[in-house]
């Protein structure tokens, strides 16, 4: 595997924004991420994991390590024929819903429109109308940091809303997923219709953003925080706040991530000055210093 220097990392990030990789590793197997890791060792560099990019803030000054990627990494899926499948961290969350609504494989279908890799949703246990990564997931596979490889049954990876603490610092290679037959693939892809229609419906996918730029408080929604505090449409150079959405952030005009970064950083001040709430970003920064 060639381990590539100064890559832009705008290409790499659904907010279309960020600075360049030092070193960048492009990682097709578990091979490359041992050998990608060992890289970073040998050299004494610090490394982070992507996956799809679609929940990531990139310093416009880059990342000044080896960013693995594993968008590409063990592109597979293979169907046990026992409602379970199991599949490569580089698989496209969406492609396998898809693939398990078209197979009469329900518990996924809700997850339908969230972008970015399986890798990157075992880490962030992500969700959405009332399912979330956890609820399918049977077992977890992931490098750590010196090259070993652990499988992890569902109870063991301490998940949590957004969270998944078994996988911190880890490098998930692939996972097994347990679903039910209770419902016909025409049913499954009626779901997952109506479940991309409404997003379509209440989300502005018209400019790129992360999704959520914070996780819901306890007992409220962050997007109504948000627009209580009058911050609706309240822009900081090329970013804004949703007037669809007060949870995105968008990169409207040619945003900059410290553009992004002092956006949410004025939105956690006003909501914290005016409602006495504290947001804490879902969105993961990456090269920035803290
Ligand atoms: C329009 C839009 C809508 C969204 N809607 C939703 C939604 O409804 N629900 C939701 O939960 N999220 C949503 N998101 C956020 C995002 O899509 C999810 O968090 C997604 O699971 C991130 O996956 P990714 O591969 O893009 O990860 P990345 O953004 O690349 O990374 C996110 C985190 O996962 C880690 N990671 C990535 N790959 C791996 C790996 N192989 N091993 C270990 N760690 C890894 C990274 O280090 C980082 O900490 C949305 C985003 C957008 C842009």
């Amino acid at each position: 595997m060639v381990i590539n220097k100064n890559v832009s990392l705008k290409d790499y990030t659904s907010y279309k924004t960020g600075g360049n990789a030092l070193y960048f590793a492009d990682c097709i197997s578990s091979d490359d991420v041992y050998y990608a890791l060992k890289f970073a060792c040998d050299n004494n560099l610090s490394y982070e994991v992507i996956g799809g990019g679609s929940n990531l803030l990139v310093s416009d000054d880059g990342y000044n390590g080896l960013i693995v990627c594993t968008k590409n990494l063990n592109r597979y899926i293979i169907n046990t024929g026992k409602n379970i499948l199991k599949c490569g961290a580089g698989i496209v969350l969406a492609d396998l819903v898809l693939y398990a609504c078209n197979h009469s494989l329900s518990g996924m279908e809700a997850m339908a429109g969230i972008p970015g890799s399986t890798g990157g949703a075992c880490k962030m246990n992500a969700g959405a109308f009332n399912q979330e990564i956890k609820d399918t997931l049977l077992t977890v596979t992931f490098m750590n940091k010196d090259g070993s490889i652990t499988t992890l049954e569902n109870q063991e990876v301490g998940f949590g809303y957004r969270k998944s603490e078994a996988l911190k610092d880890k490098i998930v290679l692939s996972a097994e997923f347990l679903y039910k037959n209770d419902k016909t693939s025409e049913e499954l892809l009626n779901i997952r219709k109506e479940i991309l229609e409404k997003r379509k419906e209440k989300q502005p996918l018209h400019k790129p953003s992360c999704g959520s730029v914070f996780k819901r408080p306890e007992g409220n929604y962050a997007g109504t925080l948000i627009e209580k505090c009058g911050l609706k449409g309240y822009s900081i150079g090329g970013a804004v706040v949703s007037t669809k959405h007060a949870n995105f952030i968008l990169n409207e005009n040619n945003a900059t991530s410290s553009d992004i970064y002092n956006l949410i950083q004025h939105v956690i001040k006003e909501v914290k000055s005016q409602t006495g709430i504290t947001l804490e970003p879902e969105v993961r920064l990456i090269g920035f210093n803290n």
